[in-house]
Parts: C-alpha cells; sequence; structure tokens
C-alpha cells in the first residue's frame, strides 16, 4: 500500500491558526471538532505502550525542525500512519515535505 502524505503542505495562516486553536481546546471538544477523526483500537494493537492510546485524531501544526517551515498534519494522515502504516505513535511529523523528499532522494 503507497499513498502520498501530501496533505498539510503550504498551509494558509488562517488553516494554521485552526490547527493551533483546536490544539488548546478541551478533549471534549477536540473530539466534536469537524477535522476530528475517531481513532480505531484495533488497529492500534501493534503499539506497545504503558501510556493511553488516542481515541481520536486532529489536524496538528508544526514547525519543521529542519528548515522552520509550518505545515499541518491532518487528522487522516495520522490515522494512516498509525493504523495502517504501524507507525511508533511517539512517532510526530517533524519535518516538512520538501525536507523529507530532500533526505529520501539523498538515500537513494
Ligand atoms: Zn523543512
Amino acid at each position: 500500500m503507497s499513498r502520498k502524505l501530501d496533505t498539510g503542505r503550504n498551509p494558509s495562516l488562517k488553516e494554521l491558526a485552526e490547527a493551533d486553536r483546536i490544539s488548546k481546546l478541551h478533549p471534549v471538544q477536540q473530539k466534536h471538532h469537524p477535522s476530528s477523526l475517531p481513532a480505531d483500537p484495533d488497529k492500534l494493537k501493534h503499539i506497545n505502550t504503558y501510556g493511553v492510546l488516542p481515541e481520536f485524531y486532529l489536524d496538528r501544526a508544526f514547525s519543521c525542525r529542519a528548515c522552520g517551515k509550518q505545515e499541518i498534519w491532518r487528522a487522516r494522515d495520522q490515522k494512516w500512519y498509525y493504523e495502517e502504516a504501524k507507525g511508533h505513535i511517539d512517532a510526530m511529523a517533524v519535518e516538512c515535505h520538501n525536507c523529507r523528499k530532500a533526505k529520501k532522494q539523498q538515500q537513494t
């Protein structure tokens, strides 16, 4: 299964402000936000953690650790990453699309 994680690239200031705003809401409000996606606990069983598994995903703004660019990690991309790609739960998008792409090209 391959899929490009292209969404959230070059977000508008409005989108970034909204992602920032919902990150500060009460979890109950976050859960009912339109960008919220419910998590599937059955697909998170690979995660061996003493922490609490997420109940839902939210669009999340982050700054690239390499170049500082702000992008948004979409709720649906997080769901795919954790539940289909079986990513580690502590993993977060930390680099922007351009930096990840540059890294990939160096590796090949
Ligand atoms: Zn970057």
